[in-house]
Formats: C-alpha cells, structure tokens, sequence
C-alpha cells in the first residue's frame, strides 16, 4: 500500500467534514481531512454562521442602546468603532478554528491543505498528488450564487463581503430577502445604513410561516429597513457616484446605493470534485443525491452537508456528517430530514421546525393550528421583547406536533424543545403538562398547546 492511502479521507474541513472526520477517527478510523483553506471549519466557521453571528450580537446591543431610553437609561450617542468590531469578530473566528486544529490532532486525523479531485472510484489527486482510498467522503459544501449581467464592482458583495465589515455603506441594497439578506439587513441597519432589500417572491423568508413573517418584516420596517418583494431587478449600471438598480414588479423604480448585497441562495461545490471521475452521480445543479444514510450511488463514497443539496444548514451538515462516519464504519445510521430546524438569526429571531401552517395545507396533511400573542407573556414585555408569537401545527387526531414556527426574542433557543417534542412524537397534553419556569420566553410553547386543549388561563 502507497504512503498515500486514506482508509477514510473525507474532502472539504467544514461543519459537514470536521464532524465526520472527528466522529470517524472516535470510531478507530484512521482519517485524512482535505480542504484548501488555510484554517478549519469551512464556510460556517470561517465566513457564515459564526462571523454572521457576531455581528448580530453587535447589532443587538447597539438596538438595545439606542431603546434604552424607553426604560429611562440613555447611552448618548452610540458609536462604533469599525476597526474593533472586525478584530472581535475575527478573534472569535480564530479561536474557534484554531480549537479545531487541536481538536483534529488529538483525534490524529491527519490534516492536507488542498483541493481534491476524483480519478476514479478508490483513487484522486490532491493538489496533483495521487491518492488511494477505501472510502471517502464528499463534503465540500456550496459558494455564492452570482447574479448574471451584473458589473464588475468592488461596490457589489457577496455574504463574505459583507462579512468583512469594511465599511458602513450609506445606502446598501440587499437582493434577496432570504436568511442571508435578512440576516445582513439586521447587521447595517443597526450599523447606519439605510438598507433596502427587494426579493423576488411575495414574502420574505419565502418558506416560513406568513403571520410570523409578517411580524419579523414590521419590525425590519420600525428599523428603518425598506422591503420590495416581488420585484426584480432588471439591470445594474455602476457610476463612480452610485450604483442604480433598476426594479420591476412590486416596486417599479431605480434604487441608488453605495453598495449591493447578492444574497440570493447557494450552489453546490459539487462539481470540484470531478465526481464523474468516480462514477459519482450528480445532478444539474451540481448536488449530489444521497440516501439517508448519506450513501452516494458508489458504493464506499458518500456525501454531506451542502453538497447534497437543501436545507443548507451547519447542523444538518454536521448530523450527516456523524451518519456517514458511523454507516462506513459498519453501524447502522440514518438522518430524518424532515425535522431540521432553520433560524434567522433576525431582530426579533424568526424559528420553525416541521410542517409550517401552509406546507400542512397544501400536502392536504389533516392538521389544526394554535398560537400565542407574545403581547400576552409577562416575560416579553418585562424584557422589552416587542412583538412575538409561538404557533404550533398538531394533528387533530394524534394531538402530535407537526411543526413549529416562533418569531421573538431568542426564538431559535426556544424551538429546541418543540423540535425534541416532535422528535419524541410528544402530544399537546405531553407539553401543556411539562412545566415550564415562570416567567420565561418558553412558557409560550406551554401555553400554545394548552390554547389547542382548551386549558389555557392566560388569555
Ligand atoms: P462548508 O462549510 O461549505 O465547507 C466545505 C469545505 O470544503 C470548505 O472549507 C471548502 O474550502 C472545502 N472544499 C471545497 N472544494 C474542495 C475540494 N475540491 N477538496 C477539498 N475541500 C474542498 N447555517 C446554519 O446552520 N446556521 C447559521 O447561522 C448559518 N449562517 C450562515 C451565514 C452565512 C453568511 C452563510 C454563507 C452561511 C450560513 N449558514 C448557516 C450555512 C452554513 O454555513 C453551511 O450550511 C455549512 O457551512 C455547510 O457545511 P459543509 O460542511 O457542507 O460545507
Ligand atoms: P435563501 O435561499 O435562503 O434565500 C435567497 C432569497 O433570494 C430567496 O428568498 C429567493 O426568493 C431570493 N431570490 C432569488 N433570486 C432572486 C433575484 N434574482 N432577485 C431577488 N431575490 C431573489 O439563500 P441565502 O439567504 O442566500 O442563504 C444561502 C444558504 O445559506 C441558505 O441555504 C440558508 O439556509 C443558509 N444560511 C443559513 C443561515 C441560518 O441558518 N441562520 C444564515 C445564512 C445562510
């Protein structure tokens, strides 16, 4: 056997890669771990979830600031030093790569920077280099859709762009009124600018809940945030003064901007690997089909996280992930991906898990709906919470939770136990009767399935 065999290789260091590697080497697999970057932990660690998030924690304390005065307490002028915000949020990004890198050496799964490309089914190239294998995992996640026709500018960004944090336009358009736009809108409203966001559907967050979109899409508005959905853009021209989008549809008009935000989805990395090489199917979006146990159609290859398609998730990544280390070392795994939840990490947090009201509707799924005003829970307005709601979707029969939307503060902290109610096939009556401390944000998932029992003294 070659120096360079892999008994277990798994292409591409993101939440899907670092998982299966780490879980794999924890099962006695001796593992290598190829990705190109110069640090671990993918698109999430490096420029998404965990960037994003610092971002938006800077957000939330400057909007908590600037509504102090509400309570009595004013701050003054809140200013922000740009330069210290981006070393904060690089510094988290560092310490948590470097961990992995730790991480990765006690497990010794044997890390090569490079890029990985198939020659046949147990064989591929790194960086030039040949490499055998008996199994391998693809993990090598997604990239920004770009926008055809559009100019070349440095004024135009993409998710990693804006990351970067290296300036505070005065006016910034967001295409695309998804997680990501959302997500973005959140972070430059807070930080001064005054952000459009125009999307081609008829609502923001097109796959969540209406009434709770509704909600989130106010308060964006009360920020000071404008929103066109279903509008397109028909054409970009870029002047040394401005950049002008010209609009079509639910807004006809031309919005200047300083900059422009692409936000509108992901493409898979698929076709990096030369899968074809390996007799690895994949489709014309470059995904990679896959069963539940993340096998692909050849035997011993497999496939996770973006790669393989929607909901582009870390989590989702990470649980595969676990699955296709545990089924290529001889255990029985699976993913139900039905119960993945999504968080938009939004002001307020926009969560739902399963069947939303209308997913239930048009699957003609027997269902019933219940929901709580979060101007009725003492905790929200105790806390300067603003609007909110929880809604659960229950089969009237089973009284089994189907699905579960929330929008308020911490939303996606408390879907958790609605997502493991309905992992556990808990009933209304399982989580009516959990008791829930008082008075807490979570008590609206307790209170939601005592409205659909009827039980309820709190409206
Ligand atoms: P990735 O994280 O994309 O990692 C794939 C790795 O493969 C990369 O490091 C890449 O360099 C490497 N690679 C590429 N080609 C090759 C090759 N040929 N050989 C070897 N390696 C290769 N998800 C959430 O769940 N929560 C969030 O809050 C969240 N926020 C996000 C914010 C932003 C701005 C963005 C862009 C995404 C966000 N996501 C979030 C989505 C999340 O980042 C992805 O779902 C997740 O990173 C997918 O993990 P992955 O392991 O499949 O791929
Ligand atoms: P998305 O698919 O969530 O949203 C893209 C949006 O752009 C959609 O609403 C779509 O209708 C709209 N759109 C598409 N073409 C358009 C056009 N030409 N003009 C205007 N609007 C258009 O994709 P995203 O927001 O780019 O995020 C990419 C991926 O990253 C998603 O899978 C998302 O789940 C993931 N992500 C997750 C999080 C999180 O979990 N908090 C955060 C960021 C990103």
């Amino acid at each position: 056997m070659s120096d360079n065999h892999a008994d277990l290789i798994v292409l591409g260091a993101g939440p899907g890669g670092y998982a299966c590697a780490f879980r794999a080497a924890d099962l006695g697999r001796k593992v290598v771990m190829v990705d190109p970057r110069a640090t671990l932990g993918g698109v999430c660690l490096n420029v998404g979830c965990i960037p994003s998030k610092a971002l938006l924690h800077a957000a939330e304390v400057i909007r908590e600031a600037r509504h102090g005065d509400d309570w009595g307490i004013s701050t003054g002028r809140v200013s922000v030093d740009l330069d210290k915000l981006r070393a904060k949020k690089d510094s988290i990004v560092e310490q948590l790569t470097t961990g992995l890198v730790g991480l990765a050496k006690r497990r010794k799964v044997q890390t090569i920077r490079g890029t990985a490309q198939f020659t046949g089914d147990k064989s591929l190239e790194i960086d030039g280099t040949a490499w055998t294998f008996d199994q391998a995992v693809i993990a090598v996640g997604s990239a920004p859709v770009r926008l055809p026709g559009w100019p070349e500018d440095d004024r135009i960004w993409d998710s990693t762009d804006a990351l970067e944090l290296s300036d505070v336009p005065k006016a910034l358009a967001i295409v695309g009124g998804g997680i990501i736009g959302l997500e973005m809108a959140t972070v430059y409203a807070a930080l001064g600018s005054k952000v459009t966001v125009i999307e081609l559907m008829d609502q923001i967050a097109p796959g969540a809940d209406a009434e709770a979109v509704a909600i989130l899409r106010a308060a964006l508005e009360t920020e000071g945030v404008t929103i066109h959905t279903g509008t397109k853009v028909t054409e970009v021209k870029a002047t040394k003064a401005a950049l002008t989008l010209s609009c079509d549809g639910g807004y006809d008009g031309k919005i200047k901007a300083d900059a422009a935000i692409q936000a509108v989805g992901r493409r898979s990395n698929g076709p990096q690997v030369a899968p074809e090489a390996a007799g690895v199917e994949i489709d014309d979006r470059g995904v990679i089909p896959v069963n539940v146990s993340c096998r692909t159609n050849v035997d011993g290859i497999f496939a996770i996280g973006d790669v393989t398609g929607n909901p582009m998730l870390a989590h989702r990544a990470t649980h595969q992930g676990h699955v296709a280390a545990e089924v290529a070392s001889g255990h029985a795994a699976a993913l139900d991906t039905d119960l993945v939840p999504s968080v938009a990490y939004t002001s307020p947090e926009l969560a739902w898990a399963g069947l939303t009201q209308a997913q239930a509707k048009d699957r003609g799924v027997d269902h019933r709906v219940a929901s709580f005003p979060w101007a009725a829970s003492g905790r929200s307005l105790a806390s300067g919470g603003g609007d909110g709601l929880t809604k659960l979707v229950y089969c009237p029969e089973t009284q089994r939770l189907l699905g579960a939307t929330i929008v308020g503060r911490n939303a996606g902290e408390l879907l958790a136990e609605c997502v493991l109610a309905m992992e556990m096939g808990a009933t209304l009556e399982d989580v009516a009767l959990s008791v829930h401390a008082h008075p807490t944000l979570s008590e609206t998932v307790g209170f939601t399935a005592e409205r659909a029992l009827g039980t309820l003294t709190d409206l």
